[in-house]
């Protein structure tokens, strides 16, 4: 038995920003945290933290580099708990945390290279893409929440040219593709477009509340279509309230979709919280509290995850 989050942050920030960034950021979360809840809860846990673009601190190819040579390093502190999960073979290994790494935001990529560079994160290890984050760029429109004022206000979605190399490109070297934070038109575009895999690994459902980057019911449909991956994502802007968390699931279950969704917390990046649905065990308690088939509640915990990387890796 598994836990499986498809969306979370370990603080791989260099020195001193982690003292300062924890004044904001409410979990601080450590590969030790996640051995002791697997040993806790008695089930392996897979995350897939997302590393970081900040300019300044750990920007372009560089900068992801030193996350992963950060990462690599902490792991062998621990007592070979820890793996970096880089294909089926290691999916299946023996492991108590697996960490499948995903990057957050293509904004440095270069238009001009994108092939080479798509090669390189690969072998650095990256399973998965987010390649629009808050800010619009040369792949195309972003999301504006929050709304940055760089962002142009008219929805051009993706730029047809860049996007098409970008996903064929993913495609080749099995890079999943998650449209969380894209506008409502570059998501639609990307429809059109080839893929390898294709999730949102933390979102919401609109018609539960409404919030600009909740999912619409075109886009479940879209991703249920193509046997992607939905995350729910309990902070506090998707999911006011710990009951609409249920609700979200309940809405995929009255569609038929419960082998659609699953966990994308943002643990560990700026979020808040309800109470109910602030660290994992409580968001696990919740999830035990719905009135829900036991079977339902393992697909939400880990089954739907896991058949989402059997597909990809
Ligand atoms: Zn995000």
């Amino acid at each position: 038995m598994y836990i499986i989050d498809l969306h979370s942050h370990l603080n791989l920030l260099p020195f001193p920003i982690p003292f300062i960034m924890e004044k904001f950021f409410s979990h601080r979360l450590k590969l030790q945290d996640y051995i002791n809840l697997s040993k806790k809860l008695s089930r392996k846990i897979i995350i897939s933290p997302a590393l970081y673009n900040v300019p300044g601190i750990h920007f372009g190819i560089s900068g992801l580099r030193r996350q992963i040579d950060f990462l690599k390093k902490e792991i062998r502190q621990t007592e070979g708990e820890v793996k970096i999960i880089y294909d089926q073979k290691d999916l299946k290994s023996d492991f108590e945390v697996g960490l499948v790494l995903q990057l957050e935001s293509c904004r440095w990529i270069p238009e001009n290279n994108i092939d080479k560079t798509i090669l390189e994160l690969k072998s650095l290890g990256i399973r998965g893409v987010i390649p629009i984050h808050f800010k619009d760029n040369w792949l195309g429109k972003a999301c504006d929440m929050p709304p940055f004022p760089t962002n142009s206000k008219t929805d051009y979605g993706l730029n047809q040219t860049n996007a098409y190399k970008f996903f064929k490109s993913c495609k080749e070297n099995k890079l999943w593709i998650d449209l969380s934070h894209m506008s409502y038109k570059s998501i639609a575009d990307s429809y059109d477009l080839d893929h390898h895999t294709i999730c949102m690994t933390h979102t919401s459902v609109q018609d539960v509340f409404d919030t600009p980057r909740a999912m619409c019911l075109r886009d479940i449909k879209e991703i249920h279509k193509r046997k992607g991956f939905v995350g729910l994502c309990p902070a506090k802007r998707f999911t006011p309230k710990t009951k609409n968390y249920w609700e979200m699931i309940q809405y995929f279950i009255d569609l038929g979709y419960e082998d659609t969704l699953g966990i994308g917390t943002d643990y560990g990046s700026l979020i808040k919280t309800d109470k109910g649905l602030e660290d994992y065990e409580k968001l696990f308690m919740s999830i035990e509290k719905i009135s829900l088939d036991s079977e339902v509640k393992e697909k939400i915990l880990w089954k739907n995850a896991y058949r989402f990387l059997e597909k990809t890796l």
